[in-house]
């Protein structure tokens, strides 16, 4: 095969578009000139309703662990006590930035494979310190292919205490829908390289009223992360307070073209494509996933492995058809395989993976299926065409 055919499916780096990769081939420019303050206000407006906000997006020069960070550091004091939704990896990772930052963290441990319940979440508070600084969620949880449902944790957050609701929404903002107002988020975090299809580098933090003046007062030590800077530099001149990823940002306007030309609501319904054309061509092989369909994401599917066989399957899939696939993390290692489907991704993709693995269980086991998981997800498509 070609060797430059390469088909990235991990949930995370995506493929970026040649559209979006001519964009960062600009000249460079000066973020201290003229230029710059018109193309940061133009994206960080234009990315106003993807992440359901009601302010311009504030933009960072690093990953999407970042702006957790930055959403922990500029909230939380030492010895505050905050709730850490816990459900996989980065529910986990979110719990590790707040006790590195001197927090007594509250971990409400969901089973990974599900979503957390806002019964469990109300359960929880009642049960825990009523002083909360904040509650953090992770909406999808890449780990486990699950999303949580943000809006009645934000509500369950809102009625039994006074906190902070701040949301990691890395994996899935860009293709999935979100209001912070009416979800009751004070702070939705992001990053480029997932469904925003822009290569790694930019981290987005979108902050409320409310946050703004937490931020604003929090006495904790940071200095690159302090979002004072990043919003007053913005309120000022439409800058950044230090060198901003100008390449990136030229990227992300493009991205910002991309999703209005397709139209924002078909973006999120193509992701809903994706996800049931996976999961029902995957279901159609009975090859066994770990979530339940109503706790399932629209970017990312994690698929078990309970045998020897299956546990091969990654490896085949990028050795015989270049195809890469992210794995298990932490306590799901060597169990779970995951398939991103987000950001750049069409129906046709879909098919190249089902197509792959089909033909990989024939490998491994003998078992003829092919063409069994493609009828059936040609069948979704054909529903929603
Ligand atoms: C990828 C990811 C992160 C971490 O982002 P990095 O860019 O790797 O720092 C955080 N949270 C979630 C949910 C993710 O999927």
């Amino acid at each position: 095969m070609l060797l430059d055919q390469q088909y990235l499916f991990a949930p995370g780096p995506t493929p970026v578009p040649d559209r979006v990769k001519h964009a960062m081939n600009q000249p460079m420019i000066a973020h201290r000139s003229p230029e710059f303050p018109k193309l940061l206000e133009e994206v960080s407006t234009r990315l106003m309703p993807v992440f359901g906000s009601q302010h311009p997006v504030t933009i960072l020069a690093s990953s999407g662990t970042s702006a957790l960070e930055a959403a922990a550091a500029n909230v939380i004091e030492e010895n505050d006590h905050v709730v850490v939704i816990i459900a996989g990896a980065f529910g986990d990772r979110f719990a590790s930035i707040c006790e590195t930052l001197g927090a007594h963290v509250h971990r409400l441990n969901v089973e990974w494979g599900k979503a957390c319940t806002p019964e469990q979440l109300e359960d929880f508070l009642r049960s825990n310190p009523k002083n909360l600084k904040a509650v953090f969620a992770t909406y999808c949880e890449t780990s486990t292919g699950v999303v949580n449902p943000i809006r009645e944790l934000g509500h369950v957050t809102k009625r039994l205490t006074d906190a902070l609701f701040i949301v990691d929404g890395v994996s899935c903002i860009g293709a999935v829908p979100v209001d912070m107002k009416e979800w009751k988020i004070d702070i939705l975090v992001s990053g480029s390289q997932k469904a925003l299809m822009l290569p790694p580098g930019l981290a987005f933090v979108a902050v409320n009223d409310t946050a703004k003046e937490v931020i604003r007062n929090c006495k904790a030590k940071r200095f690159y992360l302090d979002l004072n800077h990043y919003l007053s530099s913005y309120e000022n001149d439409k800058s950044t307070p230090f060198t901003p990823a100008v390449s990136l940002i030229y990227g992300a306007q493009e991205v910002c073209n991309m999703f209005e030309e397709e139209g924002f609501e078909n973006v999120i319904n193509r992701h809903q494509v994706l996800k049931t054309m996976v999961r029902e061509g995957l279901k159609a092989i009975e090859v066994p996933l770990l979530t339940s369909d109503e706790d399932a994401s629209p970017t990312v599917t994690a698929v078990r492995t309970i045998d020897e066989p299956s546990k091969q399957i990654k490896k085949l899939l990028k050795d015989k058809f270049a195809i890469t696939l992210g794995g298990g993390q932490k306590k799901l290692k060597g169990e779970i395989f995951r398939i991103g489907h987000m950001g750049y991704c069409t129906p046709f993709d879909v098919l190249k993976v089902l197509a792959s693995i089909e033909m990989t269980i024939k490998i491994l086991e003998g078992k003829n299926v092919m063409g069994i998981a493609l009828k059936r997800a040609e069948e979704v498509w054909m529903e929603n065409v």
